[in-house]
């Protein structure tokens, strides 16, 4: 035996997004079960056969889903809610997808982030479960591979203890106690799965236990290695593969002596600290090291000269025969193909590696590994000619960017006054009512929108019929907002897709991809921007719009731009230089881009930051330098204005008790922070910390039709004012408005204002 190679999962959504389009015209009613289903196996097996011919060693199968994987977890052993109704056998595909998507009756499962990247999980409900095993999934499509391809493949299987820890109960997350409980009841039947896959000649089997390396005091390791021993009791013949990804592990030694065959180790997003352990605490002999080498969570050719020495370097370790070379995490989080960039510039064409060209590294690298560099010799070559023709290109050669940059040491980025003075600055300058009224700046993209958006992508539509297009939508919600009484309005951002890709349209170094779709949830699948290159300013991004709404009205309108932060962490971003020099540039350039709007007279400056939370990394102890590296951007992007123009900021997603110091240090004079939801949590957060400049904690939920009653608001805004000062509120919705219906809308922001004036008469 030699060094082999081996994959971990393989993207769903198909290279022309034949998955998507399969699940959506199923929920449509234009296809059958049936027809569906043979569909569904013509794109597996269409996967496997692709990643043989790319010389996979060893297969993942039952990887594929006909929605999420936790939810095929939740199916098969029936932790089905009890709103769905009751079963005993295998789901058929229309209650499958009730779970996902609710029913009339029954609300959709609740859907949240799978760890720290952009996918989202259906979230188990743990209460008044019966485990019961209703379907053997990971046979089925193991047996399948084997009969229709001959391919002996390695059945992925979420493990008990990360399922039982992604998972609810009263709807909180389960706790080590919760855990403890409830293992002992799945456990028998992970074992039954495990017993049938070893009977039916199942050689190896792939546990993601991917909560290790969230584990860092060793009595959390307990729970694991109890499941795993009783597997392993269960069917001691099955070869089993524990399988981590996303980051290190604390806990080492302790995971690498459990009792499995193979440990996956991730060795690009785990900071060299699980290639520190391996050096320096080395490896049970017994067991493979089945190591994550190749980056599965972006978008860039690896250099293989270096992935090359990483390799020698993990066979000072454990011996060939024992060396399995992986992706770092499933390619589910990457685009498929780079085939289909047709119109990429093909310098940057060359150092662009999707999921099946980071399967052809590897491949590459096995063969190093096991016939000598000679004969693969053309392969690394092109390889390290690819790479630097991208480094020494002009993209990333920008000398402007490298002044820029090399000046940033020297200045410092605050405003000229602290906040209480300029605050007074503006309240003179705005002289706006008490408890101020505004949206988080997007309304409705209705139908009309988007078929005219549309129509100009595809030039059906001149760009002036365009232009007039949106200038009209805008006149028309400038009057509404007017109209509904509102006080500081917003443009609408119309013109926007996308809070993200907007920007890198307009700025240098941004490719936006033809095909780059990677699955965000169930059928939707999303194209982040990759960022190549040096990021410029060459021309004003958003003054043209917020300069025409305030030409409509002598109210306040807010420019709107995207933080620098949450660009970054939506994108594909270079991985030649750190990510915090990458997102300076960015802030340099909206640096600009903010005192061109002064400049034209804009006296509110909105910058978004909704993905700071959610981009935490996964250990805590890495917070402080990505959360200093947040406000440093935001600060070089906001800090150049007048005393008196005023910096709003906006977050998503509530509970922010622990990162309220960093809510501070960004120094915006108004924050507004989607909370509806849990009022209660963020209110005292602010309370007990001081926080002394202007906040607006949204008042109603935007994430829903519903049209919230004036007493309903009126009760929220009198509940805040108990420990914010009347002086320090703002009345907004949650977040954008983008995603509602314009009647529903209307309504809201009606009862909205209402409220604010009853709240307002009665003080
Ligand atoms: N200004 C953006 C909007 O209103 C903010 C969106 C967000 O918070 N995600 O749509
Ligand atoms: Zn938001």
């Amino acid at each position: 035996m030699t060094v082999i190679s081996s994959n971990l999962g393989y993207p769903r959504l198909g290279e022309h997004r034949e998955w998507k389009h399969l699940l959506e015209h199923f929920w449509k009613g234009q296809l059958d079960a049936q027809e569906f289903h043979a569909t569904a196996k013509q794109l597996r097996l269409a996967n496997l056969k692709k990643q043989r011919a790319l010389g996979v060693d060893l297969i993942p199968v039952a990887d594929n889903s006909d929605y999420d994987h936790v939810l095929d977890t939740i199916a098969a052993f029936n932790v089905i809610p009890q709103r769905y109704g009751h079963f005993d056998h295998q789901l058929d595909l229309s209650d499958y997808y009730a779970l996902a998507r609710g029913t009339k009756t029954a609300v959709a499962s609740e859907m949240t982030k799978w760890f720290n990247i952009n996918y989202h999980y259906i979230v188990p409900e743990f209460d008044d479960v019966h485990f019961q095993l209703l379907d053997n999934r990971w046979l089925r499509y193991y047996q399948e591979a084997k009969a229709e391809l001959g391919i002996a493949g390695k059945p992925v299987i979420l493990g008990p203890v990360s399922f039982l820890k992604l998972g609810k109960r009263n709807g909180q997350y389960l706790d080590a106690a919760a855990v403890a409980e409830l293992l002992p009841q799945l456990l028998p039947l992970y074992e039954q799965v495990f017993q049938e896959l070893a009977a039916n000649g199942v050689q190896w089997v792939q546990l993601d236990e991917p909560t290790l390396v969230q584990t860092t005091e060793p009595a959390e390791i307990q729970p694991y290695s109890d499941a795993l021993s009783a597997l392993h009791a269960a069917a001691p013949t099955l070869n089993v593969e524990l399988q981590t990804y996303f980051d290190s592990l604390d806990l080492y030694e302790q995971v690498v002596n459990l009792p499995v065959q193979a440990i996956g180790l991730d060795l690009v997003h785990d900071h060299g600290e699980n290639l520190t352990h391996l050096l320096t605490d080395g490896f049970p002999q017994d067991k493979i090291l089945a190591a994550g080498i190749i980056d599965g969570h972006n978008v860039w050719a690896s250099d293989l000269q270096a992935k090359g020495a990483l390799v020698n370097q993990l066979l000072t370790v454990v011996d060939d025969q024992h060396l399995w070379l992986q992706p770092a995490n499933s390619l589910l989080h990457v685009p498929i193909t780079t085939k289909n960039e047709t119109k990429a510039d093909p310098v940057l064409l060359g150092g662009l590696a999707f999921a099946d060209q980071k399967l052809q590294e590897l491949h590459v690298l096995t063969q190093v590994v096991n016939d000598g560099a000679a004969s693969v010799q053309a392969a690394l070559d092109t390889n390290r000619a690819n790479l630097d023709a991208l480094n020494r290109s002009s993209h990333r050669n920008n000398p402007d960017v490298r002044a820029a940059e090399a000046h940033l040491a020297s200045q410092t980025f605050e405003r000229q006054a602290p906040f209480t003075t300029r605050i007074r600055l503006q309240h003179a300058r705005l002289n706006l009512p008490l408890l101020p009224t505004t949206t988080i700046g997007s309304f409705p993209q209705s139908r009309e929108v988007r078929a005219k958006r549309a129509a100009w992508r595809k030039h059906k539509l001149s760009d002036a019929d365009y232009q007039a297009f949106l200038h009209a939508e805008t006149k028309r919600w400038i009057k509404l907002q007017e109209d509904l009484g509102l006080d500081v309005l917003v443009h609408g951002e119309f013109e926007r897709t996308d809070m993200v890709e907007y920007f890198g349209q307009k700025l240098t170094g941004f490719y936006a991809t033809q095909n780059g779709w990677v699955q965000s949830y169930g059928s939707r699948g999303v194209r982040p921007p990759v960022i190549f290159g040096d990021v410029a300013y060459t021309q004003p991004i958003t003054v043209a719009e917020s300069v025409y709404a305030q030409s409509l009205t002598t109210k306040p309108v807010k420019g709107m731009l995207t933080a620098p932060l949450t660009i970054i962490n939506w994108s594909f971003v270079r991985d030649d230089i750190p990510k915090a020099q990458v997102q300076n540039q960015i802030a340099l350039a909206l640096r600009q881009e903010v005192l061109n709007l002064e400049k034209a007279g804009i006296k509110i400056i909105q910058v978004d930051e909704p993905a700071l939370r959610e981009g935490l990394p996964l250990k805590q102890r890495h917070w402080q330098p990505y959360l200093d590296e947040a406000v440093y951007s935001f600060k070089i992007t906001t800090s150049g204005v007048h005393n008196d123009t005023q910096i709003h900021t906006h977050m998503c997603y509530s509970n922010f008790a622990d990162i309220i110091d960093t809510i501070k240090a960004l120094d915006a004079d108004v924050i507004s922070i989607e909370t509806s939801r849990s009022h209660g949590e963020i209110i005292s957060a602010f309370e007990d910390n001081g926080y002394d400049k202007e906040i607006g904690l949204g008042v109603y939920d935007i994430h829903s039709p519903r049209v919230p009653s004036v007493a309903e608001i009126e009760a929220n805004i009198s509940r805040a004012l108990r420990v914010i000062d009347v002086h320090q509120f703002w009345i907004n919705p949650d977040c954008g408005l983008k995603t509602r219906q314009e009647p529903e809308t209307l309504a809201s922001l009606k009862n909205m204002v209402a409220a604010r004036n009853a709240v307002l008469a009665r003080l």
